[in-house]
């Protein structure tokens, strides 16, 4: 196995995460995919060894200290080894709780992120509307300063971890008239009156995954819930993306290995023409480029991460957008092939292998389709080497 680094911590983390993964979540990762259940027995396991708290710094009930990210992508990898919709559990109340921490106030870090990295309370993230999704800026939720408090009033759709999450943190109009940039970051509590869930969404894959609407009518919440200053909620949002996207590429990478291990082990049990399928130059080499591509995936997941919690001066926005979109292209043809490998088997629901290919896809859509992904990388890409030019021609 390559040496990428890992200090003794992260390597602890990885391998306590794996041993959950191995023995309480791939034993009924089937059955939650066929009931959409939200698997609480599970999260409440990953709290009693905390893991939730690797994302979290020390300073409010965490371990994250300096290592958050890559934290982050251990446990996301190991979890979406045995099921990519368990994983999110962990990961969504992630994508949660990074705003609090790059934007909170002491008093809104103290009040929320103890109960996240406790896994006592998930968190979420709303962005998206039914007529916003790529493009965001066009989100129309408003949250309307009225004395000491906001009034939120709009939907946000296909939200992880929505009416099961405890803690969102909602993107919304504070300012409608300034459009984006009138767009701010506001934390909502469960149970506060005016905020309620619209249905759950039954889908293709990750289906231990809660995907809900959340509907907001006259919802009144404290001034004090906004999360830094007004209109800079996209800000906050791309700044959350930066850190967060890192968690999807290794949830793909989790998913892409789960099923390279399942494909190479069936590839040996099976035989055919008096031989293991295994021996076939054919899947031999398809299960070459496999493997490739995995480790290809790991490599630059990791990097990304370390780069990230090095605390940067620029941004890491390309390396993270490579690395989600990288990881779950990987990820799609990985579980692809995977299916090749297992033949018409491959495609029965009785056999684990078809629902690694259904919980890929959606890694390719959401926190920015890869599209948007590459639209990010060519931008920055593009960027970079005109403002190089520039340079060039003052020198
Ligand atoms: C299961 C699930 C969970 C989700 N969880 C969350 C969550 O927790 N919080 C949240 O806020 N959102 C969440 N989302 C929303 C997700 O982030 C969006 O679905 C995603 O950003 C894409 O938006 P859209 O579906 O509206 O697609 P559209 O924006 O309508 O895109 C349709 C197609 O057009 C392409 N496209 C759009 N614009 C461009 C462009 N400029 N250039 C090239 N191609 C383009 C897209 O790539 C896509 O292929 C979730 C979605 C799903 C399905």
């Amino acid at each position: 196995m390559l040496d990428y680094g890992l200090t003794e911590e992260q390597r602890a983390i990885r391998d306590l995460a794996r041993s959950i993964a191995e023995k309480e979540i791939r034993p009924v990762a089937a059955e939650y995919d066929r009931t959409g259940e939200f698997p609480w027995p599970i999260v409440k396991t990953l709290a009693a060894a905390d893991l939730f708290g690797v994302i979290v710094d020390a300073e409010y009930g965490g371990i994250g200290d300096g290592s958050r990210t890559m934290n982050m992508v251990l446990v996301a990898e190991e979890l979406s080894k045995a099921c990519g919709g368990i994983a999110l559990a962990f990961a969504g109340s992630a994508l949660g709780a990074i705003p609090i921490m790059l934007a909170g106030s002491p008093e809104q870090k103290q009040r929320y992120l103890p109960d996240i990295a406790a896994g006592r309370r998930l968190g979420a993230f709303a962005l998206t509307e039914p007529n916003a999704g790529s493009d965001a800026g066009g989100i129309r939720t408003t949250a309307i300063k009225d004395g000491d408090h906001y009034v939120l009033n709009g939907t946000k759709q296909w939200i992880t971890g929505g009416g099961e999450a405890e803690i969102y943190v909602v993107i919304a109009l504070t300012n409608p008239s300034k459009g984006p940039r009138g767009a701010s970051a506001i934390l909502v509590e469960k149970g506060t009156p005016g905020f309620s869930f619209g249905k759950k969404e039954d889908k293709m894959g990750i289906r231990a995954s809660a995907t809900r609407e959340l509907i907001f009518e006259d919802c009144r919440v404290p001034a004090t819930n906004l999360l830094g200053r007004e209109g800079t909620g996209f800000i906050t949002t791309m700044r959350t993306f930066d850190a967060s996207r890192p968690g999807v590429a290794a949830q793909a990478l989790g998913i892409a290995q789960g099923a390279l291990d399942l494909a190479v082990d069936y590839s040996i049990g099976r035989r055919q023409f008096g031989s293991p399928v295994s021996s076939f130059q054919g899947l031999r080499f398809l299960l070459a480029d496999m493997a490739m591509k995995v480790e290809a995936a790991r490599a630059l997941i990791y990097a990304t991460a370390r780069y990230i919690d090095s605390c940067p001066k620029e941004r890491p926005t390309i390396y993270s957008a490579m690395s989600k979109c990288f990881a779950s292209d990987v990820a799609m043809q990985v579980t692809t092939d995977a299916v090749q490998v297992f033949g018409g088997y491959g495609y029965m629901r009785d056999y684990p292998i078809e629902k690694y290919m259904r919980d890929a896809k959606i890694t390719q859509i959401y926190e920015g389709t890869n599209q948007i992904q590459r639209e990010e990388i060519s931008k920055i890409l593009i960027g970079e080497h005109v403002a190089g030019h520039a340079r060039g021609a003052q020198d």
